[in-house]
C-alpha cells in the first residue's frame, strides 16, 4: 500500500470492526446491568473514534447512530418511561458528546480526504518530490522519486535522505540549513546516487514548513533530474575544446613567420655573444669580466628563446584547462609577443596602456592567450583589408567599476557594420572569403567559462573595439 502525505482513514477495517463491536457490547451491558456505574454511555465516543480509524463516512454514521441507539436502548429498559430528571439529563448528555465526536471526526476526515486526493497529484509529476524532517528523516516519497532513484516508498519513508542517496551538496550542510531557515528555501545541484549505484545529478528546491512559533516542521525537495542535460553539455565543451584546439593549430600556422623570427632573433643573439666570448679569450690577456657578461647574454636569450618554444608548445598541444592565478598583464604582453612579426609586416603601431598594478585572476594561460591572439590577428586582418592610413592597435587593461580584469582591444580598421553586429559572435559567422567564423565564438565561450563577459564597444569614430572582463581574484586567494 502507498504512503500518504497526510494518512487518512486505513482500510484495515476487518480488525477494528469486531474490536469496535465488542466494546459497543460491553459499553451496553455495563450501562444496563449497573445502572448506578454513572455516564458509561459517555465512553461510547471510543467506539466512534475507534470506528473513524477504519471507516469511511457512512461506516461512522453508521456507527454513531448505532451508539446513539443503544444508549436510549439502554436508557429505556433501566428506568422505562419513570425516569428521573438526572438520569434523563445524563442520557441526553452521553448522546450530545457521540453526536459532537462524530461530526468532528466527519469534518477532520472529509479535510484529510481532501488534502490527501490533492497530494496524489504529487505522484502524477516526474518529478522526485520527497517531505523530510530538517535532519533528513523522510515521512513522504511520490511515485517520481521511486522511478528517479528506484527505491520504493516503503523502502524510503523512515529513512535520511543524505544516508540514502548519499548526497553530495555543494557546499557545507550546515551552511545550506543556515541559508534554508533563514529564507525558507533553498536551490542548487545535488548529486544521488540511485538504488542500483549509478549517479543521478539533480536540480534541487527545497521548502521549509514552520510551525506557528516558526520552528521547523518539515521540507519539501522536488528535484528534477538533468543527469542527461549535464552529459550534452559536457559533450559540448569537450566538443568546443576540440574546435579551440584546432583553430588555435591554424592560427599558429598564420604565425609561423612571427614566431620564426621570435625564435631566430635570441638565436642570433647567441651566436654573435659565442663569438664576442671567442674573441676576448683569444686575446693575449682575456678579458673574462667580458667573457662573462658574453656568457650571461647568451644564457638570457637562450632563456628568451626557449621560453617562446614552450609557449608555442602549450598553445599548439591538446591539453585540459587549467585553471591557475594569473596575471592579465602578462597575458597580453605574451600574446603580443606572438604577433608582433604581423604587426610589423602590415606596418602597425601597438600602442600599450597597461593598468599599473597586477590583474590578478583565475584562468586557463593557454586559452586566455588564444583569446587574445584572436582578437589580435582580427584587428590586423581588418586594418591589412582597409583603406585607413593610420594603422593602429591600442590595447588597455584596466580595473573596471565593479572591480573585474578589463581589457580593450581597439582598432583604426573599417570598425563593424551594424548589421552584422549582433551576428558577429555567433559560431560560423564570417565577412572574409577564407574566414571560419570561428575566433570570435570561441572567444566568447572561453570568457564566459572563465565566468567573464566580452562585447564590442560602439565606436563612432570608426574602428572596432572589442573588450572583455574577468574576475579579479586577490592575489592572496590563488592557491
Ligand atoms: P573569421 O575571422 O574567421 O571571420 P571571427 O569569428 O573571428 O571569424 O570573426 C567574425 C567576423 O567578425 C569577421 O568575419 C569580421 O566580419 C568581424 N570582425 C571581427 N573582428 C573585427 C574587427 N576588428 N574589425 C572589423 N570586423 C571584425
Amino acid at each position: 500500500m502507498r504512503q500518504r502525505l497526510f494518512p487518512r482513514a486505513s482500510s484495515n477495517s476487518r480488525l477494528v470492526a469486531p474490536l469496535a463491536n465488542l466494546l459497543a457490547a460491553g459499553i451496553f451491558a455495563v450501562d444496563t446491568l449497573d445502572p448506578f456505574a454513572g455516564s458509561v454511555s459517555v465512553l461510547y465516543v471510543v467506539v466512534v473514534l475507534l470506528a473513524s480509524t477504519a471507516f469511511r463516512r457512512r461506516g461512522i454514521v453508521l456507527c454513531s447512530l448505532a451508539c446513539v441507539g443503544l444508549t436510549v436502548l439502554s436508557f429505556w429498559l433501566v428506568h422505562g418511561s419513570e425516569a428521573s430528571g438526572g438520569a434523563l439529563s445524563r442520557c441526553v448528555m452521553s448522546i450530545a458528546t457521540i453526536v459532537i465526536t462524530a461530526l468532528l471526526v466527519l469534518k477532520n476526515q472529509s479535510t484529510s480526504t481532501d488534502l490527501s486526493e490533492k497530494a496524489q497529484l504529487l505522484d502524477l509529476t516526474h518529478d522526485a518530490i520527497f517531505v523530510r524532517s530538517m535532519g533528513g528523516l523522510i515521512s513522504y516519497w511520490n511515485r517520481g522519486a521511486e522511478a528517479i532513484y528506484g527505491w520504493s516508498a516503503e523502502h524510503a519513508v523512515g529513512k535520511s535522505t543524505h544516508q540514502l542517496l548519499q548526497t553530495v551538496f555543494p557546499a557545507r550542510l550546515d551552511q545550506i540549513n543556515r541559508e534554508l531557515l533563514s529564507s525558507n528555501r533553498w536551490e542548487g545541484e545535488l548529486v544521488h546516487a540511485k538504488r542500483d549505484g549509478s549517479v543521478v545529478v539533480v536540480s534541487s528546491r527545497w521548502s521549509l514548513q514552520k510551525d506557528a512559533d516558526g520552528r521547523p516542521l518539515a521540507v519539501l525537495e522536488t528535484n528534477t533530474d538533468i543527469s542527461q542535460r549535464r552529459r550534452a553539455e559536457t559533450e559540448v565543451l569537450k566538443a568546443q575544446a576540440e574546435l579551440a584546439h584546432v583553430t588555435r593549430l591554424t592560427t599558429l600556422g598564420e604565425l609561423t613567420a612571427s614566431i620564426a623570427h621570435e625564435v631566430n632573433q635570441p638565436l642570433a643573439g647567441i651566436v654573435m655573444n659565442g663569438e664576442a666570448c671567442l674573441r676576448w679569450m683569444d686575446r693575449d690577456k682575456p678579458d673574462l669580466d667580458e667573457v662573462r657578461s658574453a656568457v650571461k647574454r647568451s644564457i638570457a636569450d637562450a632563456q628568451r628563446a626557449s621560453d617562446i618554444v614552450h609557449r608555442i608548445r602549450a598553445l599548439s598541444k591538446k591539453g585540459d584547462i587549467q585553471m591557475a592565478l594569473v596575471d592579465v598583464n602578462e597575458i597580453v604582453e605574451e600574446s603580443l609577443t606572438l604577433v608582433q612579426r604581423e604587426l610589423v609586416a602590415n606596418r602597425i603601431t601597438l600602442k600599450l596602456d597597461l593598468a599599473n598594478q597586477a590583474l590578478s585572476a583565475l584562468g586557463d594561460r593557454v586559452q586566455l592567450q588564444q583569446l587574445l591572439i584572436n582578437l589580435l590577428i582580427n584587428a590586423i586582418q581588418a586594418m591589412a583589408s582597409g583603406t585607413n592610413d593610420l594603422r593602429e592597435i591600442l590595447v588597455t587593461t584596466s580595473i573596471d567599476e565593479s572591480n573585474q580584469a578589463n581589457v580593450r582591444v581597439q582598432d583604426s580598421g573599417p570598425g563593424i557594420d551594424p548589421d552584422n553586429a549582433r551576428q558577429l559572435f555567433k559560431t560560423f559567422f564570417t565577412t572574409k572569403a577564407d574566414g571560419m567564423g570561428m575566433g570570435l565564438s570561441i572567444c566568447r565561450s572561453i570568457v564566459e567559462s572563465h565566468g567573464g563577459r566580452v562585447w564590442i564597444v560602439p565606436n563612432p569614430g570608426g574602428g572596432a573595439i572589442f573588450q572583455f572582463s574577468l574576475p579579479r581574484v586577490e592575489k592572496d586567494a590563488g592557491s
